[in-house]
């Protein structure tokens, strides 16, 4: 292997024991076939079961496969990263651990690179996997973040793409913490293109995305590429406010045409419905200075724990 490879794939795996043979096997005559040198690099998010184990022992056979073990679970969105970061390639192709983003189609993703695209992103077809919810509440999302916010991001983009060098770099640029990088991908502009392809199921393993984490990775999504729920909430404050002083105008009127109303549903109305208003505001203003808060301590993205011996590089 010659001391930088064209060619880099970086992997995220959490607990994915199961599939880094599996996927290794799968990738080796995709990637041989491409005629490139190439490294196969795992980030290990701090897993609790044998993956690191695997990927050192495929490095001690295969001096292509490279690892870094992260020191605890940083999430999907900063292994990416940590991956970019340390991938020395000129080409740098991301995809999960799973089998979902099949191997084969790096040979397309390749192809628009030789077209003149410095980014090639996929675009999920159909899940296997992914129940009617999933699917449903994917898209409803991604509408969600095109509508509010100023980046474009295509329905069912993934974390299966290919970045130039160039690309790379730049993206390495970004120093923010709350990462959402479908979104950042999108706001780097450069020539960028798109793969059509459809998920395969899960090879092993379950999701690592639960309810709660798709909850907070759309928050991210949203509020990292738009304040308009800030706007939008003012907004409601004022719609509330101008309702509030019709009501107050009726009040007085029918008090002095002496009909004063009981009033007590319209009382609980109101203080329910300015409650909710205000409570839904303070929640959207604390999302963003969790974030600047989050962003001031400006704390290291990760630490690595551990990588496995290296040949070729360094
Ligand atoms: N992953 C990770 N850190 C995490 C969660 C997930 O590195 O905290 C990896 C995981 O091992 C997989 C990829 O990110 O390779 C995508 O995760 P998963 O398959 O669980 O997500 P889904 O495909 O269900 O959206
Ligand atoms: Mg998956």
């Amino acid at each position: 292997m010659t001391s930088q490879p064209r060619l880099s794939v970086v992997i995220p795996c959490y607990n994915e024991e199961e599939n880094i043979d599996v996927l290794y096997n799968r990738l080796i005559p995709v990637l041989k076939k491409t005629g490139m040198d190439y490294e196969i690099l795992f980030v290990d998010d701090g897993s609790r079961d044998n993956t690191f184990v695997l990927v050192e022992s495929l490095n001690s056979k295969d001096f292509s496969v490279m690892g870094i073990s992260l020191s605890r679970n940083f999430g999907h969105q900063v292994a990416l990263s940590a991956g970019l970061h340390n991938a020395c390639g000129e080409l740098v192709i991301t995809m999960d651990g799973d089998l979902q983003h099949p191997p084969e189609l790096i040979p397309k993703l390749i192809a628009k690179y030789n077209s003149g695209a410095e980014i090639v992103n996929t675009r999920r077809m159909e899940t296997a996997d992914a129940g009617f919810v999933k699917r449903r509440t994917s898209r409803f999302f991604y509408r969600l973040v095109n509508h509010i916010s100023k980046v474009h991001i295509e329905d069912g983009a993934a974390d299966f793409r290919l970045m130039s060098r160039k690309a790379v770099d730049a993206y390495n640029a970004f120093t923010e913490r709350d990462r959402f990088n479908r979104g950042l991908v999108a706001w780097m502009g450069f020539k960028q293109d798109v793969v059509d392809y459809s998920a395969d199921r899960r090879n092993a393993g379950h999701t690592k995305y639960s309810f709660r984490r798709m909850i907070h990775f759309a928050i991210d999504g949203i509020t990292s590429f738009s304040s308009r729920p800030l706007r939008m909430a003012a907004y409601a404050g004022v719609v509330v406010s101008l309702l509030g002083l019709l009501y107050a105008l009726y009040a007085i009127i029918r008090h002095f045409c002496g009909a004063t109303i009981q009033g007590w549903t319209s009382l609980l109305i109101t203080v329910l419905l300015l409650g909710g208003v205000q409570l839904l505001s303070l929640g959207v203003i604390g999302e963003y200075i969790a974030r600047i808060f989050n962003e001031s301590k400006s704390r290291p993205l990760y630490f690595i724990k551990n990588k496995t011996a290296d040949s070729s590089h360094e």
